[in-house]
This record gives C-alpha cells, sequence and structure tokens, in this order.
C-alpha cells in the first residue's frame, strides 16, 4: 500500500509510535531507505540510530528521547513529530513551513490529507529551520492524525 498510495498503512504507522505517551516522544515516519541522516546527527541525547549505512531506516531508541523536537525541525522530509497523551487528548508536535497564530482552533486531517476532526493549535515555537506547532485534538485520532489544516 505504501509504494502504491504513499499512504502508511495504520499496522506500520503503529510500529513506529512510542509505548509511553506519558511525555513528548517522537514519531519517526521514514519508511524509505534513502541517504538521509540529519535526524540521527542532531539528536543531541543519541535517541536514534542509523548506523553506518546511511541508508538505514531511522530507529528510535524510546528511553533516550526526551522530546525536545529538534529531530522535528531538522528532518528534511517533514517525517517527524512528537506525539503526547494529556488527561483525555493527545498534543501531537508538527513542522509547519507557515507562520500561525497559538491558540487557534484548526482541523486535523488524516495521512491521506481528509479532514477528520478538530484542533486546537496549543503552542507555535520558531526554530532556525522551520516553525513547530503543538495541536491538541482527541484521542481517538492517536493513529489517524496526519497534520493541520488552518484557514
Ligand atoms: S525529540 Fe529530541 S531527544 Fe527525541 S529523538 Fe528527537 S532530537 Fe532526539
Ligand atoms: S532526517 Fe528525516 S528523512 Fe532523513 S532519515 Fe531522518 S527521518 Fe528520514
Amino acid at each position: 500500500m505504501l509504494s502504491k498510495t504513499g499512504v502508511a498503512p495504520k499496522e506500520l504507522v503503529k510500529s513506529v509510535f512510542p509505548l509511553d505517551l506519558s511525555s513528548f516522544k517522537a514519531v519517526i515516519e521514514c519508511y524509505q531507505e534513502i541517504p538521509c541522516n540529519p535526524c540521527e546527527f542532531y539528536c543531541p541525547f543519541d535517541a536514534i540510530e542509523i548506523g553506518q549505512n546511511i541508508n538505514n531506516l531511522p530507529l528510535l531508541i524510546e528511553s533516550k528521547c526526551v522530546g525536545c523536537g529538534i529531530c522535528v525541525g531538522v528532518c528534511p522530509g517533514l517525517a517527524i513529530m512528537l506525539v503526547k497523551e494529556e488527561n483525555e487528548s493527545l498534543l501531537f508536535t508538527i513542522p509547519y513551513e507557515l507562520a500561525l497564530p497559538d491558540n487557534d482552533v484548526c482541523k486535523i486531517v488524516n495521512r491521506t490529507g481528509e479532514v477528520i476532526g478538530d484542533g486546537v493549535i496549543t503552542k507555535v515555537v520558531k526554530t532556525e529551520l522551520r516553525t513547530l506547532v503543538t495541536v491538541q485534538c482527541d484521542k481517538q485520532y492517536l493513529y489517524d492524525f496526519g497534520g493541520i489544516l488552518y484557514e
């Protein structure tokens, strides 16, 4: 399915999610073997392993990830986000190319770009390369959240 549509099936998505959602952790959705490694290079906590072969898929060492978001900002493929469970909702931190206000509502889209629900932008942080946006949404979107639509 991934090679035909470019959309990762849910089982594959689940396989890259951290087990412990009590604090922010990286979700690395990098499914193609490509020569790329800024995520590994810039992680200050050695929480991403690619190794000698730069074509290897990145592997998150969950116990070392502190959810700092540096990898989210440096990944050229926009393939990394952070996730955390908070009370009855989820927080996702995603890379975003445009400026956004915080404390505003947005739409949640799935990995095919379909609107699936509502979210609230809770935090906007500008990094050297791009903006990191944190969005709060309902827990039901754990494996369906693919991004936001803001108008
Ligand atoms: S969020 Fe921070 S600690 Fe976790 S993998 Fe990314 S750069 Fe490393
Ligand atoms: S920086 Fe992004 S695209 Fe490159 S290997 Fe890491 S996750 Fe994949």
